[in-house]
């Protein structure tokens, strides 16, 4: 959207200096002025609007000036990190060899692919944590979705503030490697990083702390709900009534809630961090590394499981198998065409790194739903998810065997040409990469949380607020999920 509004600006700017009868040439790309009338006074007037149009598009850019430098031992291709909540191979398999996945299936025959075991089965901001830092929570401090500053029964969702380690971005971006961060779970408030941050609850809009530079997303707005439920046919054949979208003292909670609830708030939120990463490719050098976590896949899962494998649950009417049976498999065709978009602004093929915190499999047996208020969730977690690394020094068709949660931070450093932290609780995946880096000895540092770049939590700056409604809506977001009463 913000590309497009410089696009245009950019029109009618370069209308503007040929209506005016200054010559426009295209050298490079770029209009430059004869240096003949009209007026000096009208000439500057259009080069001021010109910069200030240059300034809009590099809006979300690092200050070259407070960039580091590079000090990577040699240049490495660059990488873009996939965060995809709840993949698992017992749906992808199917789904890749039915057609489906198009993009995530190239990744995958041309790359190496395995599980990932999952550090604790529920929890996803601590194994997204753990993911980025390569520690156990207790080292990174994110232990669990909610903390009671407040007083008992007042919970708040856990922020930023409470981490106590670095994570890659922060490792990374210490080395003079341009990050780019977004939608990764507890982000926010936005650090300051070398690069740009888009927090993981900006879609909420208009916060403090929303992304780092503090304008980056001065023009995206926040997906409105109606925008979910106009691309919901694509998804599900279903006549969505907004006002039966409440839980309700009913035995079983509407349909239409759990559209609300499973379908409406994760489309538009994924929809909106797709959006924030097309809006920070587009503008100026791509990233070196860049870190995007998407959600939805997890909650259609725990939303509409039983739809698409109604046998265990014995219970489905064939209607709603009818109407819901395809809700995850098309939601994630939708999560493989953006995949798609993003790795079409690369020229040269990054690495790729696709994940997921855990797996997913039907809420029968010990995972089933009892508790009154989530009877309409019929998916849960399983502890493995998936792992997938695809691109230049690869080594194709490597399946990995027992790799978790904590080695993906190792690896990408040893990938990268860095020393791993002893102080990190998994190891490089050597096995993934061809001989050239497989065989390179792994390095090893004995921590990177130093004294001179102190861990994100320790920071003496109070965290902002973000407001007592997005406060709320995080609130009943956990409700809905379980996991606060
Ligand atoms: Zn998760």
């Amino acid at each position: 959207m913000r590309t497009h509004y410089i696009r245009i600006l950019l029109i009618v700017l370069i209308k503007t200096l040929l209506e005016s009868g200054l010559r426009v040439t295209s050298a490079a790309g770029l209009p430059t002025l004869n240096p003949s009338p009209p007026t000096r006074a009208r000439r500057s007037s259009l080069l001021a609007a010109l910069c200030v149009t240059v300034t809009v598009a590099c809006g979300c850019k690092a200050d070259p000036a407070t960039r580091q430098q590079p000090s990577s031992p040699a240049p490495a291709p660059r990488v873009v990190v996939l965060g995809i909540d709840a993949g698992t191979w017992d749906l992808l398999d199917g789904f890749i060899a039915r057609g489906l996945l198009p993009n995530l299936a190239k990744l995958r025959s041309e790359g190496a692919s395995g599980k990932l075991q999952s550090s604790e089965a529920s929890s996803s901001p601590v194994i997204w944590t753990s993911i980025a830092t390569g520690k156990t929570p207790e080292k990174h401090g994110i232990t669990w979705f909610v903390r009671f500053p407040d007083g008992p029964g007042k919970p708040r969702a856990v922020d930023r503030t409470q981490r106590t380690s670095r994570t890659l971005w922060n490792i990374l971006g210490d080395k003079g490697l341009d990050v780019a961060v977004v939608g990764w779970y507890v982000t926010w408030p936005a650090e300051q990083v070398n690069g740009r941050l888009v927090s993981d609850i900006a879609h909420y809009g208009d916060i403090d702390g929303e992304s780092f530079p503090p304008y980056c997303l001065s023009t995206l707005a926040p997906v409105a709900e109606s925008e979910a439920v106009a691309a919901m046919p694509a998804f599900m054949d279903f006549v969505y009534d907004p006002a039966r979208a409440t839980a309700g003292e009913a035995a079983q909670p509407s349909l239409d809630f759990l559209v609300y609830d499973r379908f409406v708030r994760s489309y538009s939120r994924d929809l909106f961090y797709v959006r924030a990463t097309e809006a920070l490719l587009n503008d100026g050098p791509l990233p070196e590394v860049l870190f995007l976590y998407l959600r939805g896949t997890d909650d259609v899962q725990h939303g509409f499981w039983k739809f698409m494998d109604p046998k265990p649950f014995g219970d489905v009417p064939p209607d709603q198998v009818e109407k819901f049976g395809k809700v995850i498999e098309r939601y994630w065709s939708w999560i493989d065409a953006r995949v798609g978009e993003i790795l079409a602004h690369y020229k040269e093929p990054p690495l790729v790194l696709v994940m997921s915190d855990h797996g997913a499999g039907p809420a029968v047996g010990s995972a089933a739903v009892t508790e009154h208020r989530y009877l309409h969730l019929s998916g849960a977690h399983r502890s493995q998810g998936i792992l997938l690394a695809s691109g230049p020094g690869v080594r194709k068709g490597a399946v990995i065997e027992g790799a978790s949660v904590y080695d993906v931070a190792p690896t990408l450093l040893h990938y990268l040409g860095y020393a791993v932290g002893d102080d990190m609780d998994g190891h490089a995946l050597t096995g993934f990469f061809e001989p050239a880096i497989a065989e390179r000895p792994v390095e090893h540092v004995a921590t990177y949380e130093t004294a001179a770049a102190p861990p994100p939590g320790s920071s003496a700056t109070a965290a902002p607020r973000p407001g007592a409604a997005v406060d709320q809506k995080q609130l009943e977001h956990l409700r809905s999920l379980g996991y606060i009463e």
